[in-house]
């Protein structure tokens, strides 16, 4: 079957939700029976997201190949349940990087290197290989940001190519628009759409659907409009008000007919009914109501809630599953430290320290970690989090004072939590952490053991530092179990307390397998000791 492509465009601003409408689409075209792998193309000149600032990107999303991708990664994955790759994720920097070490190597010949032919083509190879590698029978490509970026143009102008190359007919564009609402007159406006459309149009590409998104309804009048002024037809615009739950959006989608539109105008003929009454089923469930479970989420990047997206989803899909709604409570790690924001942390029902770099905020983890164990409130370690709470175990339990990790005190007397020794010789910040999928075995009997239910998983990975083996003796005879462990028995990979309700702590992050339907085993553990703890 020829390879069939969706691609997304972005047009007025961006952060409308474009990501989250490419998976939702994926998923109705998936429940009709079909194979859907996703891309998304990044236009910045980083190589990779994995070391742009959190408060600028948000999160890094790790996928089992071990490549740091666009946090829409993640919404691809959750929505349709798959695993991608690292062909799902390229920007410019990569794309550049790959034609000017062609051009070194003399591949070109001395041949003038230019943005057409050469990085275009770059483009659609790394584009073409998608279906090469997964076998997709339909490609959803998202391209980040709106038109009208100067860096997005080379991306649209090799797409436009390609639709010449793979034919018309193989290709949709879906424009994903924003309709402004004027707050004197309460006017909702599409003359924003008809100017991102006519920048699209002047670069050769027609939009065959237009998803135009707004905060409150859209009359139906405004798709007449946006018909009319760009050139599409009128069951092709798609009003898509906000969803005030995330999951409602590929039944929204679906209402609308966009599944049964987009295969009418790729030729495609559904091989099943889609059945989306397990989302309908999950919506419902969102909407009941349920009593409150308070965690407090204590951090680096608290302003900007998108660092932490996976962290959030995956709490809430482990809410819903314990019956229970999650009230996040996000907490300034630095903060603690100058004895503030400590009312959200005793209020609490369950902390959970998530992953992070550097040492801001550092002291204030580990106090949060120490309050967890002393008050034997439920605690969820990720990577970091994990390492926080054994060196406050060090520090508290074991009275090595000064027990650090050599991430934070180079110095330190007692590194608990020591740099890998293949970390050692690396100097590249880049793409060069222990990354992706790595076995972890767990031990019988335990709490890991038990929330899991099955003797050896699977997780993904985005560390340098780890457990330093020298004190696996003393903290274990004080009552921490080391209930995940590499295959070879060398690296920790899950922590625990032994005395308390729930106080574990993983070197991998579990967060990037929650799925709304298959919540994480680690986060219903937390969910259902503080759901616990909430009652009393
Ligand atoms: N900074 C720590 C390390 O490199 C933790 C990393 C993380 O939380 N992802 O090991």
């Amino acid at each position: 079957m020829t390879t069939k492509y969706l691609f997304f465009t972005g047009g007025v601003v961006s952060s409308v939700g474009k990501g989250v409408t490419a998976a939702a689409t994926g998923l109705l075209l998936k429940e009709r029976g079909f194979k859907v792998a996703v891309q998304k193309l990044d236009p910045y000149i980083n190589v990779d997201p994995g070391t742009m600032s959190p408060y600028q990107h948000g999160e890094v999303f790790v996928l089992d190949d071990g490549a740091e991708t666009d946090l829409d990664l993640g919404h691809y994955e959750r929505f349709i349940d798959i695993r991608l790759t690292r062909v799902s994720n390229f920007t410019t920097g990569q794309v550049y990087a790959e034609v000017i070490s062609k051009e070194r190597r003399g591949d070109y010949l001395g041949g003038t290197i230019q943005v057409i032919p050469h990085i275009t083509n770059e483009i659609k190879r790394r584009v073409g290989l998608v279906s090469k590698e997964t076998g997709a029978e339909i490609v959803i490509v998202e391209i980040g940001g709106t038109v009208g970026d100067i860096e997005s143009q080379p991306f649209l102008e090799a797409l436009r190519q390609l639709r010449n190359e793979v034919g018309r007919e193989n290709c949709l564009f879906v424009h994903v628009t924003w309709l402004p609402t004027i707050g004197a007159t309460g006017e909702m406006k599409t003359k924003p759409t008809q100017h991102s459309v006519a920048a699209l149009r002047s670069i050769g590409i027609s939009p065959n659907l237009i998803i135009a998104r707004a905060d409150s309804h859209i009359d139906d009048s405004l798709c007449d409009k946006i018909a009319l002024f760009c050139d599409v037809e009128k069951r092709a615009v798609i009003p898509m008000p906000t969803a005030d739950v995330l999951y409602e959006v590929p039944l929204l989608l679906d209402k609308l007919g966009v599944g049964e539109l987009v295969l009418e105008k790729l030729d495609l003929k559904a091989t099943r009914k889609p059945d989306i009454k397990p989302w309908q089923k999950l919506v419902e469930e969102v909407r009941k109501p349920r009593p409150d479970v308070r965690i407090a989420l204590v951090g680096k990047y608290v302003e900007l809630q998108d660092a932490y997206m996976s962290v959030r989803e995956a709490l809430k899909h482990a809410a819903l599953a314990n019956g229970v709604e999650v009230q996040i409570d996000w907490v300034h790690a630095a903060d603690l430290e100058k004895d503030r924001g400590w009312d959200v942390v005793r209020r609490a029902d369950g902390i959970l320290v998530p992953g992070g770099f550097g040492s801001r905020g550092i002291e204030g983890k580990i106090m949060a970690a120490r309050y967890a164990r002393e008050q034997k409130v439920p605690y969820l370690g990720l990577c970091l989090g994990m390492q926080v709470m054994c060196v406050e175990f060090a520090r508290n339990v074991l009275d090595l004072e000064d027990a650090n990790s050599s991430e934070f005190d180079r110095s330190t007397e007692h590194p608990v939590i020591d740099l890998m020794i293949d970390q050692r010789s690396i100097t590249d910040l880049g793409g060069t952490m222990r990354l992706g999928l790595y076995p972890c075995l767990l031990q019988k009997g335990s709490r890991a053991a038990a929330a899991y239910g099955v003797p050896q998983v699977n997780e993904r990975h985005r560390h340098r530092f780890e457990f330093n083996n020298a004190y696996r003796a003393p903290f274990e005879q004080k009552g921490m179990l080391f209930s995940g462990l590499s295959p070879d028995g060398k690296l920790v990979e899950i922590a625990e307390l032994v005395d308390h309700p729930y106080m574990v702590g993983s070197q991998f992050h579990p967060e990037f397998l929650s799925r709304p339907m298959k919540p994480h085993p680690l986060f219903m553990g937390l969910l259902k000791a503080a759901k616990e703890r909430s009652k009393k």
